[in-house]
Parts: C-alpha cells; sequence; structure tokens
C-alpha cells in the first residue's frame, strides 16, 4: 500500500499523541534464554511431579473457560487465607501478579503531588509504575557497603517529602538482605501515609509481618505465587485493613484472575507441602551455593534471604564474567549497567543443583579465563 502524501505518518501519531515521557521511556527488556541455564528471573527450577499433574489435569478437565472467572476468586482466597494464616480482621485483593497489585496502589494515590518513597537499589516496578502514571517518585539510597536500611536517612526523607506509600521489600530485591525489624516497625510507625511489606520472597525468609497485620492501621502486606513457583500463572495477593483494599478493589479491572490461574493456585495450595519442600531445598541450595562463592577472592558475596545471590565484582569484572558466563551457556542478570551501588554486580538465582554446579564451573572459567 502506498501512502498519499498529505497523510501523517505513524511517527506523527506517535509525536502528536504519545505522552513523551512515555515516549522517552525504554520498554521493559526480557532477554531470550532459549538454550540457557536460566538463573536470572529468580524462578524455581522444578517442576510438578508427574503424579500431582494428572491430579491437576483432572481438576482443569472440570473446568470450563466459556463463562467469565469469579470477579473475586472467592474459593482461592478462602483457601489462601488458611494456608497463608492471614488474619481474619484483614481484607484480601487479587492482582495479575504483585506488579498489578503495586499498579493498582500507586493509581489510587497518583498525581495530586503524592510521593511514592522505597530505597534504592530496590524493585524498578516501584518507580517504573510511578513513572508511567506521573506520579512523584522518591528513592532514598540504601548504604552502598552492605545495602543495609539507613533508618535515621529514611525517617528524615519520610519528613521531608510526606509520601502517600513506602515500599519495601522485604527480603530486598535485587540485593537479597533482610532489613532490622526494628527499623521497618519505626519506619510504618512514623509513615505519614502507607507502607506496603513486599514479600515476594516470604518462601526463602526467616522472618515475615504477616502476622502484624492488625497492629497498625497503615500496614499492608504484599506477596506472590512467582517466585514460589507459579511464575507462569500471575498470581500476586495484598492483605490489609479492609477499609484500604476496598479503595484498591474499586481500580482493579473486572475478572483481572483467569480461570486457570484461580482453579490452578487453588489446587496448588491444596499441595503446599511440595512447594515448601521445594522452598526448603532451594534454601540448602542457596547456602552451598554461597558457601562456594565465598571461596573466590575476586567476588564479595552478600547475604541472602531470598532464592538469589548477589555478587560483586571486586576486579571490576562483571560485564566480562556475564558475557563468559553467556558465552558458557549460563544466563545470569547483570546489574552493573544500573550503576550506583550496584556496579559490578551480578544477581544469581539459585537453581537445581545440577544447574548450579554447572554455573559454578563456568564462573571458575570466566574468572580465570585463558588459563
Ligand atoms: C518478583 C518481584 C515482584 C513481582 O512479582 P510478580 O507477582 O511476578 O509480579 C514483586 N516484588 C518483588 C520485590 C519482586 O522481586
Amino acid at each position: 500500500m502506498t501512502q498519499t502524501a498529505s497523510h501523517p505518518s505513524e511517527q506523527d501519531y506517535v509525536m502528536r499523541w504519545i505522552r513523551p515521557d512515555i515516549r522517552a521511556l525504554h520498554a521493559y527488556h526480557v532477554p531470550s534464554a532459549a538454550g540457557l541455564i536460566k538463573l536470572d528471573a529468580m524462578e524455581n527450577p522444578y517442576t510438578w511431579p508427574e503424579a500431582l499433574v494428572e491430579e491437576w489435569l483432572q481438576h482443569l478437565r472440570n473446568t470450563s473457560v466459556n463463562r467469565y472467572p469469579d470477579p473475586a476468586g472467592r474459593q482461592l482466597v478462602t483457601r489462601l487465607r488458611s494456608v497463608m494464616q492471614i488474619p481474619s480482621d484483614q481484607a484480601v485483593l487479587l492482582g495479575n501478579g504483585s506488579d498489578e497489585l503495586i499498579q493498582m496502589m500507586i493509581m489510587a494515590v497518583a498525581g495530586s503531588d503524592n510521593v511514592i518513597m522505597a530505597p534504592e537499589p530496590g524493585f524498578v516496578m516501584y518507580r517504573m509504575i510511578s513513572g508511567f502514571t506521573q506520579t512523584r517518585y522518591q528513592g532514598v539510597p540504601l548504604d552502598p557497603e552492605h545495602f543495609e536500611l539507613p533508618l535515621d536517612t529514611f525517617l528524615a526523607a519520610m519528613e521531608e517529602h510526606t509520601p502517600a506509600i513506602v515500599f519495601l521489600a522485604y527480603p530486598n530485591n535485587p540485593t537479597g538482605n533482610q532489613w532490622e525489624r526494628a527499623s521497618i516497625e519505626a519506619i510504618i510507625t512514623a509513615a505519614p501515609g502507607l507502607v506496603v511489606i513486599d514479600e515476594a520472597y516470604a518462601p526463602f525468609a526467616s522472618d515475615s509481618f504477616m502476622g502484624d497485620l492488625g497492629r497498625f492501621p497503615n500496614l499492608l502486606i504484599m506477596r506472590t505465587f512467582s517466585k514460589l513457583g507459579l511464575a507462569g500463572l500471575r498470581l500476586g495477593y495484598l492483605c490489609g485493613p479492609p477499609a484500604l483494599i476496598q479503595e484498591f478493589d474499586k481500580i482493579r479491572l473486572p475478572y483481572n484472575i483467569n480461570t486457570l490461574t484461580q482453579v490452578t493456585t487453588d489446587f496448588a495450595l491444596s499441595h503446599m507441602d511440595v512447594f515448601s519442600a521445594q522452598a526448603a531445598l532451594i534454601k540448602t541450595s542457596r547456602q552451598a551455593l554461597a558457601t562456594a562463592l565465598a571461596q573466590f577472592p575476586a567476588l564479595e558475596v552478600f547475604p541472602s534471604e531470598a532464592n538469589f545471590i548477589l555478587v560483586r565484582s571486586l576486579t571490576g569484572k562483571a560485564d566480562a564474567i556475564f558475557e563468559q558466563l553467556l558465552d558458557q551457556g549460563v544466563l545470569v542478570k547483570n546489574l552493573s549497567p544500573q550503576g550506583g551501588a550496584l556496579r559490578d554486580c551480578l544477581r544469581i538465582t539459585v537453581g537445581t543443583e545440577e544447574e548450579n554446579a554447572r554455573f559454578l564451573t563456568a564462573l571458575e572459567i570466566a574468572l580465570n579465563p585463558g588459563s
């Protein structure tokens, strides 16, 4: 098809109608992992036992998709409440991944000069979604040496910026550490607005604020099934005071949790022992991997309460190590391009024992090229 000279081009429409701040963005890049050992995205490396797959398929056979899903996912929420021990006086909101919950919360406070605040380096979605919704975002730097949460600095930043929502990933991504509980409690108490504890890594962590719900009227707990082993289904959940959850629920798009996700996560929750055993195995492997990594004098290994380990190249070679691992078929996350305190850092998701062993062999070669 030819185009008449007078008709605007695609690019003309983009320039005229798409917001400049959106045009300036780069789409979230997910690298291809085809044929690689995939240790970049905090997925659970284990699939389901055959008997469980068979039982699941039976459930799916009895599921029909001609009707819309239950908009509130009631059966799933009931099961979640009991398995995850969500306090009964707290409300639950389901999201298409916790990313969608972050989006709902930020949309609910967006505009009118409200501020979203989070420690940095932290989970990128808090900043990105603030940008999409034209909401002010204020990062507060962690201590660049050990990624500890500087409480006084954080309290001062809250005083200065009066954040509508503070996001605290506990444990933190991409650093893997779990900050001091006393600091978190001090932030919840002093915060002028809402505090969301993002417990995406709860299956691997030694502490949780789930039991603290109800102690604070501004506290919300967000979790996801992604890191536990169901990343492909996209299910996150937000627990907190009913009055707040009710407002976020108004922004939720109808039927945001599809039928297959509802049925499958409900099924998975009735077999939590399988997933808990996988999480326990991952924690054991994490310890072994951390010990092995600590043998490399050229690396600094950071403590982790999550299913990944952050390391820093002490010789400034993160980019080269990343590429040499890739050449050997291992994909990790290179955080060095993000700069700042993450310069020379790589994030390695804990894989199966075999994957970890192959990674360590590749790393040995990457750290000693030409030898
Ligand atoms: C992975 C991750 C999420 C997003 O999880 P989804 O449920 O897959 O959207 C949220 N918060 C943190 C800190 C994460 O690392």
